[in-house]
């Protein structure tokens, strides 16, 4: 896609991380394998939203309001209210990405009405289809009635299935990142600061990737 001077030019994006629940405290081994047992850190929820080109991608939908009130989430506010806040109205966006569907994730679809669902398709068909998704530990981090509204789009056009590495729109592409579930999707967009990856649960704190890289970079020569 030329950057200028063509007929069509990528848009650059702004990208928005929208805090909106936490903070959630925990050893810090539950989000670092086996490291630092005996102490804490401090997790929050996050949505993220891309704007650019007259266009507003959603990824994720964090919770709905009412799992929120059931389970007294620690800080919940609505995605609908810290969208709203940068100006973006839920109920119109057309365009939603979930990376994964863990409840933290995918619960809030109801908040999204009109938008189209982008899902990687061995993500979708795990979490509605398959057996092993309804039981534990799959079920404890999943929302059967998000889930159920998901299951409910299958042939409709709102939602797309995905298989592997595609541009949605000019200069926002989902990337199979898989691991943390079957068929996890990153996000990879165009900013006028270069190209920004949304990872998601990748990793669940920067640390990891910054482990990840100083061990298995081609320049530490080791591996383990
Ligand atoms: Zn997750």
């Amino acid at each position: 896609m030329p950057k200028s001077g063509g007929t069509v030019k990528t848009p650059e994006y702004k990208v928005f991380a929208l805090k909106y629940a936490g903070p959630f405290t925990s050893p810090v081994a539950k989000v670092l394998l086996d490291t630092d047992w005996d102490k804490t850190i401090d997790r929050y929820y996050y949505i993220w939203a891309i704007q650019g080109g007259g266009t507003t991608v959603v990824v994720d939908c964090g919770v709905r309001p009412v799992w929120a009130a059931q389970k007294n989430l620690k800080g919940y506010v609505s995605p609908e209210a810290v969208l709203a806040r940068i100006g973006i109205s839920a109920a119109t966006v057309e365009h939603l990405i979930l990376t994964h569907i863990h409840q933290d994730h995918a619960g809030g679809l109801e908040l999204f009405p009109k938008a189209t669902i982008y899902v990687q398709r061995r993500e979708f068909e795990f979490w509605i289809a398959d057996p092993i998704a309804k039981r534990n530990p799959f079920a404890k981090v999943s929302d059967p009635v998000a889930i159920a509204q998901l299951e409910n789009l299958r042939g409709s056009d709102r939602l797309t299935l995905i298989d592997g590495d595609q541009q949605v729109l000019p200069g926002i592409e989902v990337l199979l990142t898989p691991g943390h579930t079957p068929a996890l999707q990153s996000v990879a967009v165009q900013t006028a600061k270069g190209l920004a990856i949304l990872t998601s649960d990748c990793a669940h704190v920067h640390r990891s990737f910054e482990i990840d890289s100083q061990r298995y970079s081609p320049a530490a020569g080791t591996r383990g």
